[in-house]
């Protein structure tokens, strides 16, 4: 008898894990990816998209995906583990074996009068209302972390005729190092960018209206779909699924979860952040543990960290900030156009990778975390930088 594998979300988790599961060629292994996208939606690219500075955020499925897998375009609705079925929009009931829950995230709100732009609608939305400003036309972005900064940069850099201002609480990205969060700061006033730290954000009524501003583009945030809450899986606080460090979900032996909408509940694991960065390497780890599964294997710990966090403030302008595998970071970092042209490579790069997953299982390689019951921001700094070999991991991407 076959087995079903079935993998919730086609995002840069999902696929990974679809990938990987498709192309170990094992007999008699279905592996279906439901997803509601008709194609893959470049989440990283979606600021450049917004800003008009680039034509399209998607990839066709096909191109990332192995044959083998089948994609079925709907969502799911409810996950009923003790039956190991899960309901589609359109009312069809799938059984699984295995089940990979990897629905990401974006779902987060934003006051009346502000455009998301997490997701390809919101981004659409932000990317129609920028194109018919008039010159002089205000646009405020609300959000201090990596999100709003490359908005804030990117909408600059596109629509010089625009005023451009930055809201946040507190200090931008605080969690770079200082030299990187100073070059950056630079970078936003010579892109045009006004820098309006530590003022609160009006609440209620029309926020445009509170902030003086034609278009505000709300980047203050992620947060998650409640699917696994609704469906009585285990969540922690912000509704990400709870897994243990095999990436299993726990008192279930047959969920899997990855990427932004899950979590590893245990404290050693804090530093991995929701990043395109670790749910690749999450997608392609909670695969793994599945092949060991069927193989009748012990499953493995996750195990993956940081090299290097790339920030675009347009495209000839970014910043690179070297990391410990803790996310944390170290002493080196770059600016400018090396800067821009790095990030460049790791957006490209990440479409590569998915590809060379499809092509041989276990193709995909990432830098490995910090090691357990070591002090891990105590790693000796290295004489020369590393170069980042995973898509950046944003110290947060609200
Ligand atoms: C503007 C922007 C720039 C970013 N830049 C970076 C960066 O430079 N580096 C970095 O590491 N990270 C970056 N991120 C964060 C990164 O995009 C996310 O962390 C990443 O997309 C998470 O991948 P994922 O597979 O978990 O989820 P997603 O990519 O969000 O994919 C989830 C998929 O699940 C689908 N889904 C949702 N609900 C259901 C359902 N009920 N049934 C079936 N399918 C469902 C969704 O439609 C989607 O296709 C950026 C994010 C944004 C918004």
């Amino acid at each position: 008898m076959g087995t079903t594998a079935v993998i919730l979300g086609g995002g840069y988790a999902g696929v990974m894990a679809a990938n990987r599961l498709a192309a170990s060629g094992r007999p008699g292994l279905d592996v279906v990816l439901v997803t509601p996208e008709p194609r893959f939606v470049e989440r990283i690219r979606l600021h450049e998209y917004a800003a008009g500075a680039r034509a399209d955020a998607t990839a066709d499925f096909g191109s990332l995906l192995h044959p083998g897998v089948r994609r079925i375009p709907d969502r799911v609705v409810q996950i009923r583990a003790n039956e190991r079925t899960v309901q589609l929009a359109d009312g069809t009931e799938l059984g699984y074996d295995y089940l990979v829950y990897a629905v990401g995230s974006a779902a987060g709100t934003a006051p009346d009068g502000a455009v998301r732009i997490e997701h390809l609608e919101g981004a659409a939305a932000a990317r129609s209302d920028l194109a018919v400003l008039p010159a002089g036309a205000r646009v405020a972005v609300v959000g201090g972390g990596l999100t709003a900064v490359e908005t804030a940069a990117e909408t600059a850099r596109s629509f010089g005729s625009l005023r451009v201002s930055l809201h946040s609480a507190g200090p931008v990205v605080p969690g770079l190092g200082t030299q990187t969060r100073r070059s950056v700061e630079k970078s936003l006033r010579r892109a045009g960018v006004e820098l309006c730290s530590g003022t609160p954000v009006p609440a209620g009524g029309d926020v445009r209206a509170g902030l003086g501003a034609d278009v505000v583009l709300w980047c203050a945030g992620f947060g998650v779909p409640d699917l696994a809450a609704a469906s009585g899986l285990p969540v922690n606080d912000d509704g990400r699924l709870s897994l243990d460090p095999t990436l299993r979900v726990r008192g279930q032996d047959r969920i899997y979860g990855a990427g932004d909408a899950a979590v590893i509940d245990d404290p050693f694991y804090a530093y991995l952040r929701m990043c395109c960065a670790a749910a690749m390497p999450m997608g392609a780890e909670a695969a793994g543990n599945i092949l060991r599964a069927l193989d009748g294997k012990a499953e493995v710990r996750h195990d993956s960290g940081f090299r290097g966090l790339c920030i675009s403030l347009g495209r000839s302008d970014g910043a690179v900030q070297f990391l410990s595998a803790d996310d944390s970071p170290t002493r080196f970092h770059l600016h400018g156009r090396t800067a821009a042209v790095q990030k460049e490579i790791i957006c490209r790069m990440t479409l590569r990778w998915i590809r060379g997953e499809a092509t041989r299982s276990g193709a995909h390689t990432w830098p490995t975390g910090p090691q357990a019951g070591k002090a891990t921001t105590a790693a000796p700094a290295p004489t020369t930088p590393p170069a980042p070999t995973a898509a950046p991991a944003p110290t947060t991407r609200s």
